[in-house]
């Protein structure tokens, strides 16, 4: 039974000239739809083609009957399409005008356009897919290096949705134990049991948390690591910038729920995406504008991940360099000494003398600047191994939820040991296991939804 009796309909290409431009329609009025407006070459019917097939033929202005468009369709009739409802799928010539136009005629046929997103909501609402996996579908999307795909695909296959459903096991068996307790209270709840159970909660808390602590390096490979790079002017910052992209250029891709406005490109450093956050150069002004430009800097030290504070090593340390090595002291920071092929003029002691870590590049020469991406990765990803094994945690909520469950999980085990009416004991597990549920949708609301949905683009 499926959830929806409207039909929905979205250009799933994206906007612009190409080979190929797709419409895609999805619903119960899908079939009926496509057999008004595409007169297939073959005498054939939309709807007596098989459950995935593929038909040549046009799409009709219904009208004056003229062609609008060549096209191929695909048909996927429920359950089998990527929405478990009837889905067409009309395959014409990219470009602007053909697709605009196969979409009118569609809605004009009673077809409402889709919301973000919306295709993927019914596919989990209709339960092809859960909440989880339809997230790993956006982030897919968004990927902008391979390594994000790697960590996207897996989850869309289930990896973290089997992990979090053997986790989910072991706590309803404990549940359904304790409850079994409950309902016979004239049987005392053995020391013996009691233990076992702690011992089990104890071992499912730390299968918790040691998921949970993945997130702190994963979730840079799906929200990005933000890098500044920092100095006074005149450094090279732009220069570095210019070298690093030349040959990293990540791709560029819209990230849900990040702002744009400070963040000038994006590097890809062994599969890690880095936002570079642009700054103006940080030194004592009394011009207003550079004022309010300097601010903004200081506000993206703040905020930054990595901070890379660049000085000339050409020009002896001035007060705007010495001040720039005290807001970066507590920092995860890296000092770059650039312009290495000009004499040295700077005082190294004087930078070995704050205690920090510092680098020798040359960013119109390229040099040093391998060392530098290492420095940037490894700062970041202690932990991270080359060929990954587990399940890790990208997704903030996931993690606030794993740890809701962890939660959850302490107050049990606190309850179990001080001997508590089984009652709360029973209300807290069945707490945890909500909270590990919010994660693939089984437990599940409105709001949270919407907040998943609108983060994806229009047509998937
Ligand atoms: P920003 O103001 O910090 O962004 O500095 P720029 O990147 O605009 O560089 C300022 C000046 O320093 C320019 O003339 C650059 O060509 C020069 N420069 C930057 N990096 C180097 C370097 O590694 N060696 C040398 N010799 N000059 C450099």
């Amino acid at each position: 039974m499926n959830y929806f009796d409207d039909t929905i309909t979205a250009i799933s290409t994206p906007i612009g000239q190409g080979g190929i431009g797709i419409v895609r329609i999805s619903g119960p009025q899908s079939l009926m739809i496509a057999e008004r407006i595409f007169r297939p070459k073959r005498a054939v019917k939309i709807s007596d083609l098989g459950p995935r097939s593929m038909t040549y033929g046009h799409v009709i202005d219904l009208c004056d009957g003229s062609v609008i468009d060549e096209a191929l369709v695909s048909v996927m009739t429920a359950p089998n399409s990527y929405t478990r409802e009837d889905v067409v799928e009309i395959n014409c010539h990219g470009g602007m005008v053909s697709v605009r136009k196969i979409l009118e005629v569609i809605m004009a046929q009673g077809a409402r356009l889709s919301e973000p997103g919306e295709f993927t909501k019914r596919a989990f609402l209709n339960g092809r897919i859960n909440l989880s996996q339809a997230e790993a579908v956006c982030d897919l999307i968004t990927a902008r290096t391979d390594e994000c795909r790697r960590i996207a695909i897996d989850q869309l296959q289930g990896g973290l949705s089997e992990k979090l459903a053997e986790l989910r096991t072991a706590l309803v068996d404990t549940c359904s134990s304790l409850e079994a307790y409950i309902d016979f209270p004239e049987e005392e709840i053995e020391t013996k049991t009691r233990e076992e159970m702690i011992t089990r909660l104890m071992e499912i808390k730390r299968e918790i948390e040691t998921l949970s602590a993945t997130f702190e390096e994963a979730r840079f490979f799906r929200e990005g690591l933000s890098v500044a790079i920092v100095g006074r002017p005149n450094v090279g910052k732009s220069s570095l910038l210019n070298a690093l992209l030349k040959k990293d250029r990540a791709i560029v891709t819209e990230i849900p729920g990040t702002t744009r406005d400070l963040i000038e490109d994006y590097l890809n450093i062994r599969g890690l995406p880095i936002r570079i956050m642009d700054t103006a150069g940080i030194r004592h002004s009394s011009d207003s504008v550079e004022r309010e430009g300097i601010k903004r800097s200081l506000d993206v030290i703040a905020k930054a991940d990595f901070i890379i504070a660049i000085l000339d090593g050409s020009e002896p340390l001035n007060k705007d360099d010495k001040e720039l090595l005290e807001k970066v002291k507590d920092k995860n920071a890296l000092i770059a000494v650039n312009k290495s092929d000009l004499p040295m003029k700077i005082s190294l002691e004087n930078i070995e003398a704050c205690g920090r870590k510092y680098l020798q590049i040359s960013a119109v020469r390229a040099q040093g600047l391998e060392e530098l991406k290492s420095v940037i990765f490894d700062s970041n990803l202690k932990n991270w191994k080359e060929e990954r094994e587990g399940i890790v945690v990208t997704n903030v909520r996931h993690r606030a939820a794993l740890d809701k469950a962890g939660v959850s999980l302490s107050h049990t085990l606190r309850a179990l040991k001080d001997n508590e009416p089984l009652e709360i004991l029973s209300i807290e597990l069945r707490e945890a296991l909500d909270h590990i549920g919010e994660i693939t949708g089984t437990v599940t609301t409105e709001e949270i939804l919407n907040n998943i949905f609108r983060d994806f683009c229009i047509g998937k």
